[in-house]
Formats: structure tokens, C-alpha cells, sequence
């Protein structure tokens, strides 16, 4: 049987802001986000008949319509205009609803698998455009690497790539629903944000720290709106952090809603030590690279 197989990236977020409030609702915000080496890997086999069927090694996926590589595959045969029988197999390693974008991830591995498996009829741009229906993290997992997102964060800039270093992320057991943070937000920042007075804090000093390459720049210039909220009740998530401060990490942020909290170290070993204190606390790191 033809099989494809891609891996999907976690990503984390080293900039991200809610600016205000569009046209449809949705917030508008302001990210920086940067793929990690931390990957699931979707594979992708042509079976008999049609059908688009799915198995995960994780307990908790949906294995059904809801799962997003599923929606992937089935909104790439809609755009493509072919229909084929399909099993995915997901082997996941990103910690889910995390801020890590798992799901996303998988379906932008899904779309890559089933462009291969079909003989690339569609161009990354058609891809991009499949992508951007199915959720605003799906077009960066596309494309990966350091890029600017406005809009819905789903509208990117490539940035110049994230200088080097060794990066921890750990999630604690205390999900946060993403509708929850924004619930937080507007009632801290409501009036604000739906009358667009909302001051956004400059994103430029974080661009000008990857231009230059400076690792410690990018560093000090981490910042998510989401973290004060989302840590002041998530104790476990807080104490990630002070601990990946603690252990030698040169920055430490929440990624996207949380409760994942991710550390970038200069020192390999520091790194190593952090993660074994992380594991003291009862909690999963994981070592990455910037991808
Ligand atoms: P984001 O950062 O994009 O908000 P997240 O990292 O917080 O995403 P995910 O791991 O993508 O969260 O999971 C969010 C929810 O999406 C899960 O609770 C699950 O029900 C659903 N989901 C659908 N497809 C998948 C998939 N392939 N992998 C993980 N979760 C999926």
C-alpha cells in the first residue's frame, strides 16, 4: 500500500498580543511564533475503497470527524476534486491543548501527506488556503520555521530564523480552554479591545534581536498577553516557569493560551539539569531545538 509519512511541529509563541477585535468577532493579534523540533509524525497509507479513517498512540484524540488531520484530508479532496480510501496514523508526542498546536500541527502534516500520496496537484499556496479554513495555526504549521502572524494569526511574515539554542518545554496537567483565556482577556482588557484602544507592546525590539541573531535579545523581548491571566490560576504552569528560571534559562514564557511554558537555554547542561527538575515535579520536558 502507498504511504506518506510527515512530521507535524509544535510551535511556540515568543510574541503574542491581542490587539483589538475584527470585523467577525474574532480577536485580532500580533504573534511571533517559532517551530520546535518536538514533532508528531502523521503517516498517511492509500486503502480500498473510500473513506478516510484515523488511529492515534494517545489516548484522547477524537478518531472521528473532529480530529483535524481528518478535516485536513477531507477538505483536500473538496479543493483537489478526488476521493480515495485513506487511513492516518498519528503518533503523538506534543503535549494536547497545551498552546502547542498540536492539532494544527497534524493537519499540516496531513495536508503535505495527502499532496505526496496524490501526486502534488496542488501548489503550497492552494495548500495555505486549505490551511487557513481549518484554523488560524494551521498555514504557520505549514510552513514552519519563524514567522510574523497578524489577523487571525493565520496572515504571515517569514522572519529571519531563531538564532541557536536548546529549548525546554513542559505542560503541567491543568488544561486551559482557549475560549476560557479569552474570556480573561476581555474582561480585563474588554472595553479596550473592541474600541481599539488597546496600547499593543512593540513587537519591533523581537524582530531586531532575530535580525541581529542575538539569542539573549530574543530572550528578554518574550512577551504573551495571555500569561498573567492564564499563571495567576495555573500554579503548576507559574512554578514551570520560575523553575526554568531557576535552572538557568535566559527567558521563560507561556506558549499561546497555556499552560505550556517553554525556556530557551544558551547552556546545554543547564537544560539538562531544568528538565530534571521538571520531571521532580511530577511533569514531562521535553528538549528541543528550534526547527
Ligand atoms: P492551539 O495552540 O492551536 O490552540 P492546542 O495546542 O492548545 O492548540 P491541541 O493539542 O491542538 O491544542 O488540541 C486542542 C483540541 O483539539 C483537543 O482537545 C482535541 O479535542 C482537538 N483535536 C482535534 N484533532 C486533534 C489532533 N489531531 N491532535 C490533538 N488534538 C486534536
Amino acid at each position: 500500500m502507498k504511504k506518506s509519512v510527515h512530521n507535524g511541529y509544535a510551535k511556540i509563541n515568543l510574541h503574542l498580543d491581542v490587539t483589538g477585535v475584527l470585523a467577525d468577532g474574532f480577536h485580532r493579534v500580533l504573534t511571533v511564533m517559532q517551530s520546535l523540533s518536538l514533532c508528531d509524525t502523521v503517516t498517511l497509507t492509500r486503502v480500498e475503497g473510500d473513506g478516510i479513517s484515523v488511529c492515534c498512540n494517545v489516548q484522547g484524540v477524537p478518531l472521528d470527524e473532529k480530529n483535524l488531520a481528518v478535516k485536513a484530508v477531507r477538505k483536500y479532496f473538496e479543493r483537489a476534486g478526488i476521493n480515495m480510501g485513506v487511513h492516518i496514523d498519528i503518533e503523538k508526542r506534543i503535549p494536547m491543548a497545551a498552546g502547542l498546536a498540536g492539532g494544527s500541527a497534524d493537519a499540516a502534516a496531513a495536508l503535505k501527506a495527502i499532496n505526496e500520496l496524490c501526486g502534488f496537484p496542488l501548489d503550497l499556496e492552494q495548500l495555505c488556503a486549505i490551511a487557513s479554513e481549518l484554523g488560524s495555526d494551521v498555514p504557520f504549521c505549514l510552513v514552519g520555521g519563524t514567522a510574523m502572524g497578524e489577523g487571525k494569526g493565520d496572515i504571515l511574515t517569514p522572519l529571519p530564523k531563531m538564532p541557536d539554542c536548546t529549548i525546554v518545554v513542559a505542560c503541567g496537567g491543568e488544561g486551559v480552554l482557549t475560549p476560557w483565556a479569552y474570556r480573561e482577556l476581555d474582561r480585563i482588557h474588554g472595553g479596550f479591545l473592541s474600541a481599539d484602544l488597546y496600547n499593543p507592546k512593540d513587537v519591533s525590539p523581537l524582530i531586531d534581536a532575530l535580525e541581529r541573531k542575538s539569542v539573549e535579545d530574543v530572550a528578554a523581548e518574550l512577551y504573551n498577553i495571555f500569561e498573567e491571566p492564564v499563571l495567576a490560576c495555573r500554579p503548576q504552569a507559574a512554578r514551570l516557569k520560575k523553575t526554568m528560571l531557576e535552572g538557568g534559562a535566559i527567558g521563560a514564557l507561556m506558549s499561546g493560551s497555556g499552560p505550556s511554558v517553554f525556556g530557551i537555554f544558551t547552556d546545554d547542561d543547564a537544560a539538562e539539569r531544568t528538565a530534571r527538575l521538571i520531571e521532580k515535579l511530577g511533569i514531562t520536558p521535553h528538549i528541543c531545538k528550534p526547527q
